[in-house]
């Protein structure tokens, strides 16, 4: 008798450490509660939506990485694993693993134009490790722009995070409004630099002493990232 086909069929060829779209949708989403993101823009709720829309895509980064291949290296070129990764943008290509990932929140926010914009720079990345300038022609002749990866939601609020962590005092100068700021009180005691070359003669100037917007608050997880498509963090 046959073996209903479901146990017959051979299981996802994901390795262990890689992590379904909807697990990624899931941390995603949870990330941007955490920073007190509005969720309701990209309907990140709708998981059936999104994890056809995901496959999909990967769907057309095989495809695409296929016909650049055949187009430009003569099919010499041994296909990635293109997987989707939990950067807050842009995307990495792990030489070691011959692998691909590219932003799970940045492919939701800003679509289809920057989920390929990423795969043509990590597809370069195969060919040229560093960001040389043969990099940026082989990105531009496989049809890539080299412009840097899109601001997501979530860059924004892990930078906003970084920097009140970091720099958290905030002050405004009285006279342009200019807005500033410092890791200590200590700034409460300048001046805006600006101001006192323009209207003091470079001296300073109590006229232009900095005003705190608002007390720090104290924040117990730290995190910056870049916005640069590859990285593979080397
Ligand atoms: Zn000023
Ligand atoms: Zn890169």
């Amino acid at each position: 008798m046959q073996a209903p086909r479901k146990q017959v069929k051979k299981k996802s060829r994901r390795r262990v450490d890689e992590r379904s779209e909807i697990d990624l949708l899931h941390s995603y989403r949870s990330a941007l509660q955490k920073y007190g993101c509005d969720l309701t823009e990209h309907d990140v709720d709708n998981e059936f939506y999104w994890y056809f829309r995901l496959s999909e895509l990967l769907a057309l980064a095989k495809k695409t990485f296929l016909e650049i291949n055949a187009r430009h290296f003569s099919g010499l070129l041994i296909e990635p694993r293109i997987i989707y990764c939990n950067r807050a943008t842009g995307g990495y290509y792990n030489k070691a693993r011959h692998t691909i990932g590219i932003s799970l929140a940045m492919t939701v926010e800003h679509g289809e134009p920057e989920f390929m914009e990423t795969l043509l720079h990590e597809i370069a990345h195969i060919v040229v490790q560093s960001h040389s300038p043969r990099f940026y022609t082989v990105l531009r002749n496989i049809g890539g722009s080299g412009k840097k990866a899109a601001l997501t939601t979530l860059l924004k609020a892990k930078r906003e995070r970084f920097l009140t962590e970091h720099y958290p005092v905030q002050v405004r100068c009285p006279n342009c409004k200019h807005e500033y700021r410092y890791r200590t009180r200590r700034a409460l005691r300048y001046a805006c630099r600006p101001c006192c070359e323009k209207f003091a003669k470079g001296k300073f100037d109590p006229r232009f002493k900095f005003v705190e917007i608002k007390p720090s608050l104290p924040m117990e997880e730290s995190g910056s990232e870049d916005s640069s498509r590859s990285g593979n963090q080397s």
